[in-house]
């Protein structure tokens, strides 16, 4: 609950970013939960901790020209929001998608702040990306396009100040186009300075599959806590790009059936369970849209413009975008008897969904908690990267499947602390806050 000082707080901050919803949605819902270590540390008021850690140390916002292959000339808009840097050089994704504006990449970088926080790997927290739309534009065009904003952005990352990595629409394609860009304008090898690149040149093995495997870790110890395996369970997933197929292959190893997935054109409804190979397939490989899927795929339906909520299952990964689960679902799952949602993609609950969700005592694992092993691994990569190792993949699954625990542990020890036994949200929300607050403090006043 928000006191009446916190309240005019986030008044102030709402009010300075005005037509910014998303990161409104974040904002209320990180300091929302802070009420109880607030009155127990007056100092972070005192020091106005609340303002700083909603402002982002630096904003940059560049054009983007380049030429499509018809010699047309594109103007995109990108951007960089340089969170916060208490804890360690911003880290965080890029995102290339139509929907991308500034309040979008604000909310981002606000939530990686604290997720990166969890992480224990001494990252702060940074986001960016592009207004363009890699959809149904040639290699070469992307190409093109990454190379134009790096030219720009090339200026303000580095090893030990910025590293960017991928996020919707951008993948190992994009960070090598982004990297080879980098190189050529500052004539250095800095592997360090982006994550998620290929394992012949600096990547880290496992790096693809931590956001999805992570967050499946997460959900194994959740369901632990209340004495249930994965195994023979069924689960819905949303959304079928990285996050989804890795989170659906981990899924499936571990004994758990997922009979949806979906992307923006609709759901697949597989009751035999989703066939990963086919997925990856027309995914992956062919860049085509879902329904491809169920065309092949014997038995199973395509749901042209839905989400797969209303489809019953034991345990939902929203693992698309955000605000993609709403109160209805919510409402929806519930009727259903799902035990627990767990958060794959960023912010993809709504508030309404939330409360929903926690009066109905169903297990919540909140995405900076659930989808940390991404971010993580690239902290994994980054140290490789220092080190001039490389790690065997299962020397790196296994540290993101140790840090995932430990995440999941912290979230829970923190929400015991702060009586409010199980509320997970509440947890990882105030352990976050309170390395990064307590660091701010110790750096004084900057
Ligand atoms: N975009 C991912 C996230 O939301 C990964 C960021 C990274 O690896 O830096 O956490």
């Amino acid at each position: 609950m928000v006191d009446g000082r916190v309240g005019v707080v986030l008044e102030s901050i709402i009010a300075r970013s005005p037509g910014e919803p998303e990161f409104h949605q974040a904002v209320i819902e990180v300091v929302g939960t802070l009420g109880p270590v607030l009155a127990q540390h007056p100092e972070y008021l005192e020091q106005r901790i609340i303002e700083r850690i909603c402002e982002p140390e630096r904003q940059v916002l560049f054009r983007v020209v380049w030429q499509d292959d018809r010699g047309g000339v594109q103007v995109n808009r990108g951007m960089r929001v340089q969170f916060n840097s208490a804890l360690g050089p911003y880290k965080g994704g890029l995102r290339f998608h139509p929907s991308v504006n500034l309040g979008i990449i604000k909310f981002l970088g606000f939530e990686q702040t604290f997720k990166n926080a969890l992480t224990g790997l001494g990252l702060g927290g940074g986001k960016g990306g592009s207004d363009f739309d890699p959809k149904g534009r040639s290699d070469a065009e992307v190409m093109r396009f990454c190379q134009a904003f790096m030219t720009e952005l090339f200026r303000h990352i580095g090893p030990h100040t910025d590293v960017p990595a991928g996020d919707i629409g951008v993948g190992g394609r994009e960070i090598g186009f982004l990297f080879g860009q980098y190189k050529r304008l500052a004539n250095a090898y800095d592997s360090g300075v982006l994550t998620g690149k290929g394992v012949g040149w600096g990547g880290s093995l496992g790096r693809t599959e931590a956001t999805g495997f992570g967050a499946v870790f997460f959900l194994s110890h959740l369901l632990a806590s209340r004495k249930r395996t994965l195994d023979g369970i069924t689960a819905t997933v949303s959304g079928s790009g990285n996050v989804a197929t890795y989170a659906v292959a981990k899924l499936e190893e571990l004994g758990a059936r997922v009979v949806a997935v979906s992307d923006s054109s609709g759901t697949v409804h597989d009751p035999k369970g989703i066939d990963l190979a086919l997925l990856r397939q027309v995914k992956e490989v062919e860049r085509a849209r879902i329904s491809e899927y169920a065309e092949r795929r014997t038995g199973s339906t395509f749901l042209r413009g839905a989400r797969p909520w209303s489809i019953p299952c034991d345990v939902a990964l929203p693992c698309a975008t955000q605000n993609e689960l709403d109160e209805q679902d919510a409402k929806t799952l519930i009727a259903n008897g799902c035990l627990a949602v767990v958060e794959g993609a960023n912010m993809p609950s709504t508030a309404g969904a939330i409360a929903l969700l926690q009066q109905a005592r169903v297990a919540f694992g909140p995405a900076k908690a659930a989808n940390a092993g991404g971010v993580a691994t690239s902290g994994l990569e980054m140290q490789q990267n220092a080190s001039r190792e490389r790690w065997t993949f299962e020397q790196t699954v296994g540290r993101l499947a140790g840090i995932m625990q430990d995440i999941h542990q912290t979230c829970e020890a923190t929400a015991d602390e702060y009586g409010a036994p199980g509320d997970l949200l509440l947890g990882a929300n105030i352990a976050g806050f309170r390395q990064v607050a307590d660091a701010m403090l110790a750096h004084g006043v900057v």
